[in-house]
């Protein structure tokens, strides 16, 4: 049976090892965090005092970090006793600078490795549902892919190390821009008199049609799953979109890439975290835009 060492054990980690363990895997897992580490207990994941004991003889080493930093601080410990041929998958969403050093590290040591950051968010995690963008060598995917199955339901191969990382914050500035573009719609209808829903149907149905719009609509009442009819509680909160738009911004600097809007949204988002809104769903942002209507003469 292969053996899986699952680091990381937080809001995404826990349900993803649960889903392992539901689909036969054997694993074991770690987490720094008191908390988590409960929370792993009451969910029956069978739980290591160290990293070191988590990954022992595991196959399929995975991590579920909160940053670049941490992930290359926790693979440097995993591959000073890692098995030669075992597999690493970060899942994490970092930086692409860190994600193509960690392949780097893990090349040098003799282990092929993954970037597999996730799209999908908690509701993804616990359903299993989640989409996978990998980057790494063709022989590592085909490898990853069973184990990636049964935390997912799309698994795309984007390219070699560090395109997993790249195509996540890629498709999250396309999503942090168009949730604005999408919310400050819906103010200037409502100061033009124009109704939500009527707006809904004519956009949902015309050129502006998207995913911010039609599936997580930030006004109430015509996506009844979108956070805006729950108080805005995430789904998605806004400190984890500014941190994918800092992300991409880092990368865009460091390939010379113009991202004004990109730019432009990251610096919408970080005043709303700083405001004290980090913990609200990201397509909150409707409530700042209209807030500065209000007080604009
Ligand atoms: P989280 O903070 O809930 O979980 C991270 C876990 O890592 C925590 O339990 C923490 O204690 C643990 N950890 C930190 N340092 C550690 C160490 N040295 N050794 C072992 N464990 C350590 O975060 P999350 O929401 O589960 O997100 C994890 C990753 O997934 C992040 O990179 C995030 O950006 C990404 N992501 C999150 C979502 C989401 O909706 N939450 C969606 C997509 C991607």
């Amino acid at each position: 049976m292969t053996k899986i060492g699952f680091i990381g054990l937080g809001n995404m980690g826990l349900p993803m090892a649960a889903n392992l363990l539901k689909a036969g895997y054997a694993l074991t897992g770690y987490d720094v965090s008191a908390p988590a580490r409960t929370s792993a207990q009451a969910a029956n994941i069978p739980l290591a005092d160290t990293p070191d004991q988590a990954i022992r003889d595991a196959e399929i080493i995975i991590t579920m970090l909160p940053n670049g930093a941490l992930v290359l601080d926790v693979w440097q410990t995993i591959l000073a006793t890692a098995l030669p041929s075992s597999l690493l998958i970060d899942c994490s969403t970092i930086d692409v600078a860190s994600a193509r050093l960690a392949h780097q590290r893990a090349e040098a040591a003799g282990c092929p490795a993954l970037d597999a950051p996730v799209s999908g968010g908690v509701g993804g995690a616990i359903a299993g549902s989640l989409t996978f963008m990998v980057g790494g060598s063709d022989r590592a995917f085909a490898s990853a892919e069973p184990i990636l199955a049964a935390m997912g339901k799309k698994i795309v191969h984007c390219g070699p190390a560090g395109a997993g990382q790249a195509a996540k914050i890629c498709n999250n500035m396309i999503l942090g821009i168009s949730m604005i573009g999408v919310s400050e719609a819906f103010v200037l209808a409502e100061k033009l008199g124009l109704d939500a829903k009527a707006l809904f149907d004519v956009a949902s149905t015309s050129s502006g049609q998207c995913w911010a719009l039609t599936s997580y609509c930030p006004v109430p009442g015509p996506v009844p799953a979108s956070p805006a009819n729950h108080g805005y509680k995430p789904g998605f909160a806004a400190a984890l979109m500014l941190k994918d738009l800092a992300l991409s911004q880092d990368a865009a600097r460091s390939v010379g890439a113009q991202t004004a809007l990109g730019a432009h949204a990251a610096d919408i988002y970080r005043r709303f975290v700083e405001e004290g809104s980090g913990g609200d769903d990201f397509s909150a942002i409707i409530t700042k835009i209209r807030d500065q209507s209000e007080t604009t003469p």
